[in-house]
């Protein structure tokens, strides 16, 4: 990827995120992978390199908190199922097929993705095997990614590929975690990521809190997506979702649980109280027929809420327009019109959801100390005219072809609108031939 240089982002309009409200005509300049000044007029240092951003709205990348790029490969191939089917006929027999050219290519497609959509940084979840090839591509292309295998050792509709030993799961999870978390300059880390209650023993559960623990990693899974997901975990262990995780110590501000659509009133004030974070996936909760979670409710709350579009078979975009959108409109059936406003919404896709995952004071604004994450968009669509509130304009007016240019930790990763670390029509190509071959071995055409 490219080097981290100075910067000087010229004459744009800058969001930066510190502020609700805050826009202002300036400069905003990047020195040693860091935001180093932001101001209505820089003067650039001799070394800097100058990039005029006149027109274009600048604002810090986008978070997202709950992200699977490995399942890629399997988009446009799992419609019109609920979560546990999706899972059984669908997503896991993917899973359990994929050679380790096939998660390169599908985590290289994701990644691409979502730079090229200007997330700078994403929480993600492998499956049980060849997450290195996960890690490279994320260290290739040059998102700021945390990630980690997945566990899985018992439960209904496991195939034998995915279905793991317990203490062989959580050992591979440790070498990985040594391995990966903290290299590229501190742009990776490690997340232990035990898939959900259904799928993970008692035991698991506890050695992945236990290992996470032992080594200061966050951890994160899934909860209360789905009425009968949330009622087998009932029945299982006579406990609620997230109160079930609770009692293993899967809570607390190292924690990011995906979801929780379907909780209890004690399961809300457990995440409050325990500074959980949660990742709030709108389109995910949607085209699986999930629920919508009462986002308006955790914010009241205090819950340290991010943004998140879980997977590509699950969405089919990794879009954090498209999850802005819907976390701004979702909410009105239930709490009226503006019942999460354009700016709230900014700021879970920005500061907020970095909180929720473990960046908060690094990540999500644009401020001196902050790291040198920014999105700079174009304002040349249709639906950016006439330009008004910024926030409106970039929640409900933008997509992913207003990003043009994308720096992370100082690195330019997209510049004009295409990815400046990778061919990205070799990534195209690369994942239709393993796509193709796939579908093959699962029977799919
Ligand atoms: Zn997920």
């Amino acid at each position: 990827m490219g080097e981290s240089a100075t910067m000087l982002l010229r004459g744009g309009l800058v969001v930066p995120m510190t502020e609700r409200g805050v826009a202002f005509s300036g400069d905003v300049l990047l020195a040693g992978g860091t935001v180093s000044a932001v101001a209505a007029r820089l003067d650039p240092p001799p070394d800097a390199t100058v990039l005029d951003v006149s027109g274009c709205l600048v604002l810090p990348g986008f978070v997202q908190a709950h992200v699977h790029v490995v399942q890629s490969l399997a988009r446009h191939r799992a419609e019109a199922l609920e979560l546990l089917p999706w899972l059984t006929e669908r997503i896991w027999p993917y899973e359990a097929a994929l050679s380790t050219g096939e998660v390169a290519a599908a985590a290289r497609l994701g990644i691409a993705e979502l730079l090229c959509g200007g997330t700078t940084a994403a929480m993600d979840m492998g499956t049980t095997h060849n997450q290195d090839a996960v890690f490279a591509a994320a260290d290739q292309l040059g998102i700021r990614f945390a990630s980690g295998k997945c566990h899985m050792d018992t439960g209904d509709g496991v195939p034998a590929g995915l279905l793991e030993d317990c203490d062989a799961s959580l050992a591979a999870a440790e070498e990985l975690g040594v391995r990966w978390h903290g290299a590229a300059g501190g742009r990776l880390r490690y997340a232990v990521a035990p898939r959900f209650v259904l799928s993970c023993s008692p035991e698991l559960l506890a050695g992945a809190v236990a290992l996470a623990r032992r080594h200061g990693w966050q951890l994160h899974t899934h909860t209360s997506e789905n009425v009968r997901e949330t009622q087998l975990v009932h029945e299982l262990t006579g406990r609620g979702n997230v109160a079930c995780l609770a009692d293993v110590g899967i809570a607390g501000e190292d924690t990011v649980l995906a979801h929780a659509v379907h909780l209890d009133d004690a399961e809300v004030a457990l995440l409050a109280s325990t500074r959980t974070g949660v990742a709030h996936c709108p389109g995910a909760n949607l085209k699986l027929a999930s629920g919508i979670a009462d986002l308006p409710r955790l914010l009241r709350e205090g819950i340290r809420v991010g943004l998140g579009a879980d997977g590509p078979p699950c969405n089919n975009r990794l879009s954090i327009f498209h999850e802005m959108s819907l976390a701004g409109t979702l909410h009105n059936l239930r709490g009226g019109a503006g019942a999460v406003d354009a700016w709230t919404v900014l700021e879970l896709a920005t500061w907020r959801g970095a909180e929720a995952i473990g960046l908060g004071g690094r990540v999500g604004r644009l401020a001196p100390g902050y790291r040198a994450d920014v999105v700079v968009l174009a304002v040349e669509s249709w639906a950016m005219e006439p330009a008004g509130d910024p926030a409106a304009m970039i929640v409900h007016g933008a997509a992913d072809r207003d990003v043009r240019h994308v720096v992370v930790d100082g690195a330019v990763v997209v510049r004009d609108g295409a990815l400046a670390t990778a061919d990205g029509a070799a990534i195209r190509r690369a994942a239709r031939t393993a796509a193709a071959s796939l579908e093959h071995r699962l029977g799919w055409t």
